[in-house]
């Protein structure tokens, strides 16, 4: 595949639309708002296209995945690849050997795990931990009331850098329905005195940029549906 996609052209560009849109609703910058490309199950090539049309960062969900795309992709500078999905124990050392971002940290022991690996390579790895913010019994994620706590333990985890906070709220038929998690999400970030938040996807992430996101996480707007 040659790196020219005009669908994927047209489709990133119209989530910056959406982004901007959205930001000038609500009166914030555009600049306040980053893109996570969420690129799971898409190929190596969609990932360069999207890069060549200046997208940097890619968001996955499996360790696996993640690291044979790490090593296909090591020609590119800047790209920075986050791990989006659940993190067990057994995987620790493979994401701090590839440096990711781990944007689904969400009990103090994984936390430990990962600094611990961390220091022991000498790196600093860039988390966010992962909030269940509609108490859902099957889903990761803290549960709002445990996170100052969790969040004020990791504070002596040197080698990780905890930018925030990140969500998948309940699935909704409206996205208005998930105003009220973001709403949460945001006064608990403020209550825990961290700046990003992880919130919105394809089809909410105005509402999650209305209500204070600073990352949106967009997978099937830009490269259309995941193969099966
Ligand atoms: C798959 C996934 C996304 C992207 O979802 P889309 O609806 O395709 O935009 C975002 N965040 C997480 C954690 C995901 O697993």
């Amino acid at each position: 595949m040659s790196v020219f996609d005009a669908g994927l052209e047209d489709r990133l560009r119209a989530v910056h639309d959406r982004i901007v849109a959205a930001c000038e609703r609500a009166g914030r910058a555009s600049e306040s708002v980053r893109l996570l490309a969420v690129s799971k199950r898409h190929s190596v090539d969609a990932i360069r296209v999207a890069y060549a049309l200046g997208q940097r960062e890619f968001g996955e969900n499996y360790v696996k995945e993640l690291g044979q795309k790490a090593d296909a992709l090591r020609d590119l500078p800047d790209l920075k690849l986050h791990l989006i999905g659940r993190l067990q124990s057994n995987k620790v050392k493979d994401v701090v050997r590839l440096g990711c971002a781990v944007d689904t940290v969400d009990t103090l022991s994984l936390a430990q795990a990962l600094d611990t690996r961390a220091k022991s390579e000498g790196r600093a790895i860039d988390v966010l931990v992962q909030v269940n913010i509609g108490e859902e019994p099957q889903k990761a994620g803290a549960v709002p009331s445990d996170v100052p706590q969790l969040m004020a333990a990791m504070r002596v985890l040197s080698a990780l850098r905890v930018g925030g906070l990140l969500a998948i709220p309940p699935a909704v038929d409206d996205p208005e329905q998930s105003r009220s998690h973001f709403r949460r999400m945001r006064a608990l970030a403020q209550a825990c005195g961290v700046r990003e938040l992880s919130m919105g996807m394809s089809d909410d992430l105005e509402v999650a940029i209305e209500e204070g996101a600073t990352v949106v996480r967009v997978g099937t707007a830009i490269f259309g549906p995941r193969p099966t």
